[in-house]
């Protein structure tokens, strides 16, 4: 049984305790408790074997049935996405919905707190777009999109203002 609005997810294997700074780091961006379950492991029929990569579609609905009562259901997983088009994807969410997934596998560094900020930002943005937030111009902001490690270390963990005027309306209503 889960309790919390948001409910992480490590996947495969994962270390758990990864996401115990992430959930703090969502409580304090969001105003939201969040916990961490799991874990789960990652679908093989989003493996494509030729590219060695997981379609991240696959796993919005895994997390959805597994999850049914989160109000909000996040994965994280040490596997490599990608999205038809693009040649991989930090992450994907519904928009708005319940489900996102985001992947560690380009986000490593040898610097664990680099590393951990990393997928602060992009669990924060994925969380956004599940309150329905678009990608967002702003340079520090965390909805702004992020094609490059350079760009996920450039911006913040935090919503630029007008971000967060859509969020807390968003909240108001969740
Ligand atoms: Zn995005
Ligand atoms: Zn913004």
């Amino acid at each position: 049984m889960v309790d919390a609005p948001v409910v992480l997810v490590p996947f495969d294997d994962l270390d758990p305790r990864v996401l115990h700074p992430v959930a703090a780091g969502v409580m304090e961006v969001f105003g939201l408790a969040a916990e961490v379950v799991g874990p789960v492991e990652s679908p093989v029929e989003a493996l494509d074997g030729v590219r060695g990569q997981y379609r991240a579609a696959a796993f919005l609905p895994l997390l959805k049935r597994r999850f049914p009562e989160a109000r909000r259901v996040v994965g994280v997983t040490p596997v490599d996405l990608f999205e038809p088009g693009l040649n991989f994807v930090f992450g994907l969410a519904e928009k708005p919905g319940r489900a996102a997934v985001v992947s560690v596998a380009r986000l490593v560094h040898p610097d664990g707190r680099r590393f951990l900020a990393r997928v602060m930002k992009e669990t924060n943005h994925e969380l956004g777009h599940t309150f329905g937030l678009d990608h967002c111009p702003e340079p520090g902001c965390v909805m702004r999109f992020s094609n490059s490690l350079a760009e996920v270390d450039e911006k913040g963990r935090f919503f630029c203002p007008r971000c967060r005027q859509k969020l807390e309306a968003a909240l108001q209503v969740f």
